[in-house]
């Protein structure tokens, strides 16, 4: 019998949901409450240091050292009465997740013991020894230091016993290792460039921030079948497993009532995360069975990443305690939907304006539109760029099937705003306007009435949607740092605000009045960029046909697709706005192709393992008891008896014997493929290698396993099957 299979599915027939209880009876009462925020600052800090913080925060001033030592006292004050004794400089390397290493408050004392202890310089700055992270031979490792710095604008918070401070990760020679420094230097681009837009419309503006809402997606397995899956647990997905009899044909999970023990583990991360002030406002259940998503309220686009990437490690944590696994690979399940993170995203104003919500008047609502046509620019612009910061080795698979189709980037406006694009289009003349023509016009524009969510987005096929008072970017992984997205949109729209304010600048300057100046430039924008709108099924086969005929790319593997980042017009496009170097960017690009590769090669050889220490052995003994079988048949049957009762018999003996040689023969070939592979130095090289010679044996290999389980007897099987995984709980 499989046995682990089948403890595995005991340990789970006896579990209970935990009894989860709450930190106060009102969220209001504990939110925050092991973050740093400015309520303690103004409570721990000195006058002069609360003021120089938010400063910094609000306005990018730089902290001195005398702060600093201020700011870590009372930093160190506050965690110490919740129980902290570490602290630890945590940051995004280009890994999947975040990295910390713990140092504790003590010092040596004068009289022998220690003494706690946290200077400014501490908290400040810090080198770690980092060689180990990936950074595409910027470092090389006899030059291996790296260091860490405080990034004011995201607040301590406390996990455990540790004081975590946000940091950015950068090199000796000053090039950004990590998501958060980038992503940084872009909320200054996109504030400067977008006030520079608002002043044609408010004077009032002076400050633009760029918002983030993330929908996560994730899937809960049980902890159990979870460890009785070696490819769940070293790839985060099943390399094998034949499809469940039923799984999402009925669409009854989505939207479903919440499963006890799951919505026990909700309501303990949703704990976890107000303490951490992560707003979490949404749960529930996805389309596939065991798929759920979380969402918070938007925040500024750091925070909120900073959040992101907090409560994913947060989850995999409350996930153990209740008997769970939390899988945030983006397809976890061949022929079931996979997990995605949608990217909410805007621009508000500090007068309290969401720049991508209609208004009320001709003057909000032309803002309002010079918003929308010139991120529609930056999408078309940029639309090879955009793909290379969603594409990974585990995307690729749901990219691929009919869920999120970043392969072609278009933009879904919904019919009202289209319709007000078109009419701009022609209201618009290219003679000078007369004031009843501009009248007019101003007057339809005025009438763009709140949109409510056009119906036909709700087959949400569109990997970039308008959706009523933001964009919402579609494409973008389960697991990924949303930081890589959200650094290229928000430079490309940064970008083409400048460009646009030039235009209209120059247009004013020969004369025209600035509202024809900007009727003027938006209507060449609608006309430039009109392909990239699409409001059909993103999924079909006609799209695909109609995307090429219309220009737009269409990039299927992730290799090619990572060369975007490296193309001319994105380093011009990051470069001139100082966003990155050309150096960074090729470290950059390199990281990701060394990602996929390992990826692929760690399925490869967990695979290669399985199929021979796993499958094979139970399927040759499965065989040998039909051949025993058989010759019992024989001994007690006549020739043609024997011949009629076991013929059935003999073809299946042959079938295995068929799936069990191929298997044998195909994973020989690709550990040869692998080493083929494996001789190839360059990091670029080496991803196609992996990707056109190694990859296509996954899904070969794959093939014959699968029918084997639905051969061999149920008993033996040694793999928790996926009407397990999915069902059980
Ligand atoms: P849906 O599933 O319909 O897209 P959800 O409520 O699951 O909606 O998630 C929407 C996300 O979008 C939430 O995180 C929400 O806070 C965020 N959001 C709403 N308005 C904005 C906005 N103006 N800018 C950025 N994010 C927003
Ligand atoms: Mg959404």
């Amino acid at each position: 019998m499989a046995t682990v299979r089948f403890n595995a599915l005991n340990t789970l027939i006896n579990r209970e949901a935990k009894q989860v209880k709450r930190e106060a009876n009102l969220t209001s009462d504990y939110y925050g409450k092991l973050v740093f925020n400015r309520p303690k600052m103004k409570k721990y800090l000195s006058v002069d240091a609360f003021k120089a913080v938010i400063d910094a925060i609000d306005n990018g001033v730089t902290i001195d050292r005398k702060i600093a030592d201020q700011v870590a006292i009372g930093m160190k004050a506050w965690a110490m009465e919740n129980g902290v004794t570490h602290y630890t400089h945590w940051f995004h390397p280009l890994t999947d997740g975040t990295a910390e290493k713990h140092d504790a408050f003590i010092e040596h004392s004068d009289n022998g013991g220690v003494v706690e202890n946290f200077a400014g310089s501490l908290l400040a700055q810090q080198e770690p020894d980092a060689s180990s992270f990936p950074n595409g031979g910027i470092r090389d490792t006899f030059e291996a230091r790296g260091y860490t710095a405080w990034d004011v604008s995201s607040p301590a918070f406390i996990v455990g016993t540790t004081l975590c401070i946000p940091t950015i990760f950068i090199s000796y020679t000053g090039e950004a290792l990590d998501y958060k420094a980038p992503l940084l230097k872009v909320t200054n681009l996109i504030d400067k460039a977008a006030v520079d837009v608002c002043q044609y419309f408010d004077k009032n503006v002076s400050k633009v921030t760029a918002n983030l809402g993330w929908e996560q997606e994730y899937f809960l397995i049980d902890e159990a079948l979870y460890q009785a899956r070696p490819d769940l647990s070293l790839t985060g997905r099943t390399l094998m497993g034949h499809a469940s009899a039923k799984d999402q044909q009925l669409d009854d999970h989505y939207f479903g009532s919440i499963p006890e023990r799951v919505g026990a583990f909700m309501v303990d991360l949703e704990n976890e995360a107000y303490k951490l002030g992560i707003p979490c406002k949404t749960r529930h259940n996805e389309v596939a069975p065991n798929q759920f998503e979380l969402a918070p309220i938007y925040e500024e686009v750091n925070l909120a990443n900073d959040h992101n990437q907090l409560i994913m490690d947060v989850m995999k944590k409350v996930a153990r305690h209740h008997g769970f696994r939390v899988l945030l690979h983006e397809k976890p399940f061949k022929g079931i939907n996979g997990s995605g993170k949608h990217n909410n995203w805007s621009l508000s104003t500090d007068t309290g304006v969401v720049l991508y919500k209609p208004g009320k008047n001709p003057k909000s609502n032309l803002q309002f539109l010079t918003f929308v046509v010139n991120t529609l620019k930056a999408v078309f612009d940029h639309q090879d760029l955009l793909r290379s910061t969603i594409v990974s080795a585990s995307n690729a698979h749901r990219l691929g099937a009919n869920e999120a189709p970043p392969a072609i980037i278009s933009v879904f406006l919904g019919t009202e705003v289209s319709a007000m694009l078109d009419h701009l289009e022609t209201a618009v003349v290219d003679r000078k306007m007369t004031p009843d023509e501009k009248t007019a016009l101003k007057f339809d524009i005025g009438r763009i009435p709140e949109i409510i969510l056009d119906n036909t987005d709700r087959n949400r096929t569109s990997p970039f949607a308008f959706t009523g008072n933001r964009f919402e970017f579609r494409a973008v992984g389960s697991m990924a740092n949303c930081a890589a997205p959200m650094i290229a949109l928000n430079t490309a729209v940064a970008n083409q605000l400048i460009e646009f304010k030039k235009e209209v600048d120059a247009l004013i300057e020969t004369g025209i009045k600035k509202d024809e100046a900007i009727f003027q430039i938006l209507k060449k924008l609608i006309v430039e960029c009109k392909n990239i709108r699409f409001d059909g099924n993103g999924y079909s086969e006609e799209w695909v046909e109609e995307a090429l005929s219309r220009g737009l790319t269409n990039v299927t593997n992730v290799p090619d697709a990572l060369d975007a980042y490296l193309s001319e017009k994105s380093k011009d496009l990051f470069v001139r706005n100082g966003i990155f170097s050309e150096r960074e960017l090729e470290g950059r690009t390199e990281v990701e192709h060394e990602k996929f590769t390992k990826k692929i090669q760690i399925e490869a050889r967990v695979l290669g393992d399985l199929a021979i220490n796993h499958i094979v052995p139970t399927a040759i003994q499965y065989q040998t008891t039909l051949i025993e079988n058989v010759k019992g048949l024989r001994d007690i049957f006549s020739p043609e008896e024997f011949e009629e009762m076991s013929a059935a018999r003999k073809d299946l003996i042959k079938e295995i014997s068929c799936h069990i040689s191929s298997i044998k023969l195909k994973v020989k070939e690709m550990v040869d493929a692998r080493k083929e592979a494996n001789k190839i130095n360059n990091e670029r090289e080496k991803a196609t290698a992996y990707d056109e010679t190694v990859r296509p044996f996954l899904d070969e290999i794959r093939y014959h396993i699968d029918k084997l389980e639905l051969v061999v007897d149920n008993e033996l099987w040694p793999l928790p099957k996926y009407r397990e995984l999915l069902f059980a709980r």
